[in-house]
């Protein structure tokens, strides 16, 4: 099974117009690469602009409500997100799962609701430190994955990107053997509840701390397909070698 490998950026609350032409910069880099799919999660308010300057890459948000419309401030839905121009959307960073308390089930439904507007997903799970250091962060990963994953998921457009919350932002990443073991037993747990066709097709990207020097590595590990890049994805100069490492 080859697996197209996904690097994509994670802007964060990072990005004023000012940036645009670091977006301009990172599409030049992933055109060079044609064999890698490059996207950039940027803020809301950056999509439309991003979207029409992006060429080489995709546009995507960083998270949907589970509703299309409503009675819901300051949120939007999959249908506008569409239509400002992003065609894919992350759900279940752990950063939305602590600072709004995002459930596993809030995190299905959001993915679902983002299928249903045609926009791809990429799922995030990952353990804490005190998890990883007590001896249970695969069987915590593998318990929120599926409680997480949206009903008729599939690999044309679900993605799972697995990144340790101790690694995110720090520097510090799991051993290659505790990388390797985790996208294994993630893989074997999508083969379990969607078959071993879907698994064996489905992406699984790494994140956490990815950068120029450590990507190549990381890429090499056969179930890893790809990375979900943050403070590394701002800039074509630190963003241009992890999407050459893919
Ligand atoms: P980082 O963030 O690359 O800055 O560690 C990754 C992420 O949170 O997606």
């Amino acid at each position: 099974m080859t697996r197209k490998m996904l690097v994509a950026g994670n802007w964060k609350m990072n990005g004023l117009r000012a940036h645009l032409a670091d977006i301009a910069a990172i599409g030049d880099a992933a055109k060079a690469h044609p064999g890698v799919e490059v996207g950039l999660y940027v803020p809301a308010t950056l999509i439309t602009a991003a979207a029409e300057r992006a060429d080489g890459i995709f546009v995507g948000a960083q998270d949907c409500h589970a509703k299309s419309t409503g009675a819901h401030t300051g949120c939007l839905g999959a249908a506008m997100l569409g239509e400002a121009g992003a065609t894919s959307v992350i759900v279940g960073h752990s950063e939305r799962r602590t600072d709004q308390h995002e459930s596993d089930a809030d995190i299905a439904a959001k993915a679902l609701a983002a299928r249903a507007e045609d926009l791809s997903v990429v799922l995030c799970v990952g353990e804490s430190l005190e998890t990883r250091d007590s001896g249970s962060a695969v069987s915590f990963v593998l318990d929120q994955l599926l409680a997480s994953l949206p009903e008729g998921a599939a690999a044309d457009w679900l993605s799972i990107a697995y990144e340790p919350i101790w690694a995110i932002g720090t520097g510090r990443i799991p051993t290659m053997e505790q990388i390797a073991e985790m996208h294994g037993a993630i893989r074997g747990a999508l083969a379990a509840r969607l078959g071993a066709e879907t698994a064996a097709a489905m992406r699984i990207l790494y994140g956490g701390s990815v950068n120029a020097g450590n990507a190549a590595d990381i890429f090499t590990l056969e179930d890893v397909d790809g990375g979900l890049v943050g403070g590394a994805s701002l800039k074509a100069e630190t963003f241009g070698p992890i999407i050459t490492a893919a």
